[in-house]
């Protein structure tokens, strides 16, 4: 069984205030996706249908809430892949599209592999709870960043790295455009680091809930909890 561990983060933070949360996922843009695999590796995506498609090789896609946040931002971006090639024989050029256009067709597709840890976790215990919470609880881990750092992260990287250089070069600064080229590099290599992180600590959850046939978790108390599951 392939199994692929995967997280992205956005560019835009979710409104927690949104009267209809799916929807407000859906205008969410990816900024980078990580994978994980025994076949592949680490892998990081800034293209979601490139994404998408890579998830779709393995026959099981694992994360900690994708069902209703990573594949819902995948399947309503609007990127897909596109191939053209030629047939020498007929003459013709050939395009193919190995993913569904409908954003409904692709979340479907992305939906029936995976292994949603928060879903399964909800309807064992009736409630969310946070990966920076079952990291503490089970691994004795805190993790790396939060959400919203990632989103600023994402920001200046693409701020420094697309608009600076620029203007200074313009003006006769050369080294400051190469010195805010550095930093943009850093924060997105930061950015990346986190996201594959959090996709590495799913993983480890993950198997450390399959060896032990439970999970622990810190509550809003500071009370460590323990849940039993039955992964594998
Ligand atoms: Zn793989």
């Amino acid at each position: 069984m392939s199994d692929i561990f995967y997280d992205i983060e956005t560019k835009e933070l979710l409104d927690q205030n949104a009267t209809d949360p799916d929807a407000a996922i859906r205008t969410l843009h990816m900024s980078v996706g990580a994978t994980w695999c025994e076949c592949h590796g680490e892998q990081f995506f800034h293209n979601t249908g490139e994404l998408a498609e890579h998830l779709l090789l393995h026959e099981r896609i694992i994360g900690f809430s994708i069902k209703h946040f990573d594949n819902a931002v995948l399947a309503w971006s609007p990127e897909r892949p596109v191939r053209e090639s030629f047939d020498p024989i007929t003459g013709k050029h050939k395009i193919e599209k190995p993913l569904p256009d409908a954003p409904e067709d692709l979340k479907k597709m992305l939906d029936a592999r995976c292994f949603d840890l928060l879903a399964d976790l909800e309807a064992r215990l009736g409630h969310r709870v946070s990966l920076a919470a079952l990291a503490e609880g089970s691994l004795g881990k805190q993790k790396m960043a939060s959400g919203p750092q990632a989103v600023v992260w994402n920001r200046l990287a693409a701020t420094l790295r697309d608009r600076w250089p620029y203007a200074l070069t313009d003006v006769g600064d050369q080294e400051g455009a190469q010195r805010v080229n550095e930093l943009g590099r850093w924060f997105q290599e930061r950015l990346e680091q986190y996201c594959m992180a959090d996709a590495l600590l799913v993983k480890k959850l993950f198997e450390y809930g399959i060896a032990n046939k439970r999970v622990a978790y810190i509550d809003f108390e500071g009370e460590r909890r323990v849940v039993k599951v039955q992964w594998r």
